[in-house]
C-alpha cells in the first residue's frame, strides 16, 4: 500500500503541473489501491482474506473463527474462495463482527449469516443502517485530492451510487455493543476487547485483542499517501473524533494497526500523525 503512494509521491514531484494531474495521479493510484485490496503485512499468525476492496480479518474462537467485516455483496465467491485457501470452511466462522454498516463492510453480510449458521456482533447504533440497507450519508472529505481520488473510484467501480446494499435483519442471536465491551470477546474465547471507536462513523468499533493486535475498519486506513493521509480515513463524521478513538485504542493497548484497506502498521504512527497533523 505504502509502495502506491510513494510511488504516487515521487510521480507527483516529477510530473504534476497543477490540481489536475494531481487528481488524475492520486486517482490513479487509489484505483490500483483499491484494486489490488493492499499489500498486506503484519503478524504471521493473522489471518485475513481480501473480498475485493476490503481486508476481512480472521480470529480463533471457541468452536471456530470471528471474521471482522466482510465486503461487498459481488466479492462473496471471492472471499469463500479465499477462506478456503486458509483451510476454513464457512461453516467455522461462528461470529461476524461488523466495525461498521458502510456497504464495504456489510455487503455480503447478511448472505454469510444465513449460509454458515454464525452469529452478529454489531454496535447498536449501526442496526437501522443495517436493516434498511442504506448508509448514514454525513461523511466529509479529509481534502480535495481524497474527494477527488474517491470520486473517480465510485464513477469507474460503483452502480450504486447511494451506497446501498442488501439488508442485514436484526436477528434474536446477535450480540449488541453499546460501549467499550471488555467481557464479550472473552466469552466467545477471545482474548480480548471491543472499544467504542466512532469518528468515520457513529457506530464504529474496533477489536484490540491481548497481543496488541487491533483490528479498526475504517478507524485508521493504509492508503493514499500521496493525499497526505497519514492513516487518517479518506472520509469521515468527524476527524476530531477520529483522533479521541485513536487515543483510545493505544491506551487501550493497541500495538500493530490491522486497517480494513491497506496493511498493517504500528500504533506509534497513529500518535506520530496526531502529533504532526493537529486538527
Ligand atoms: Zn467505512
Amino acid at each position: 500500500m505504502n509502495t502506491h503512494g510513494n510511488k504516487c509521491a515521487c510521480m507527483i514531484g516529477k510530473f504534476a503541473r497543477g490540481r489536475m494531474h494531481f487528481t488524475v495521479l492520486c486517482a490513479a493510484a487509489l484505483t490500483l489501491v483499491l484494486i489490488s485490496g493492499g499489500c498486506g503485512g503484519g503478524a504471521p499468525d493473522v489471518l485475513a482474506v481480501d473480498s475485493g476492496v476490503t481486508r476481512d480479518y480472521l480470529v480463533k474462537c471457541a468452536g471456530g473463527y470471528l471474521l471482522i467485516d466482510t465486503g461487498y455483496e459481488k466479492h462473496y465467491d471471492d472471499f469463500l474462495a479465499g477462506l478456503g485457501r486458509l483451510g476454513i470452511a464457512p461453516g467455522q466462522v461462528r461470529w461476524v463482527l461488523l466495525t461498521h454498516h458502510h456497504d464495504d463492510h456489510s455487503g455480503f453480510a447478511g448472505r454469510l449469516l444465513r449460509e454458515s449458521g454464525a452469529s452478529l456482533i454489531v454496535h447498536e447504533k449501526a442496526y437501522p443502517f443495517l436493516a434498511q440497507g442504506k448508509p448514514e450519508l454525513l461523511m466529509k472529505p479529509l481534502n480535495w485530492c481524497t474527494e477527488a481520488a474517491f470520486t473517480v473510484f465510485a464513477a469507474l467501480f460503483k452502480k450504486d451510487k447511494d451506497h446501498g446494499f442488501p439488508p442485514v435483519p436484526r436477528r434474536a442471536n446477535d450480540r449488541i455493543v453499546k460501549g467499550d465491551d471488555g467481557e464479550l470477546l472473552k466469552s466467545l474465547g477471545v482474548n480480548g476487547t471491543i472499544l467504542h471507536t466512532p469518528g468515520h462513523t457513529d457506530d464504529s468499533i474496533s477489536v484490540v485483542l491481548a497481543n496488541g493486535s487491533a483490528f479498526v475498519g475504517d478507524c485508521a486506513m493504509d492508503m493514499l499517501a500521496a493525499c497526505a493521509c497519514a492513516h487518517r480515513p479518506i472520509y469521515a463524521n468527524d476527524y476530531a473524533q477520529v483522533y479521541e478513538s485513536w487515543k483510545k485504542l493505544v491506551s487501550g493497548g493497541a500495538k500493530m494497526i490491522y486497517p480494513s484497506h491497506g496493511g498493517a502498521f504500528g500504533a506509534g504512527e497513529l500518535e506520530s500523525t496526531m502529533r504532526d497533523k493537529p486538527l
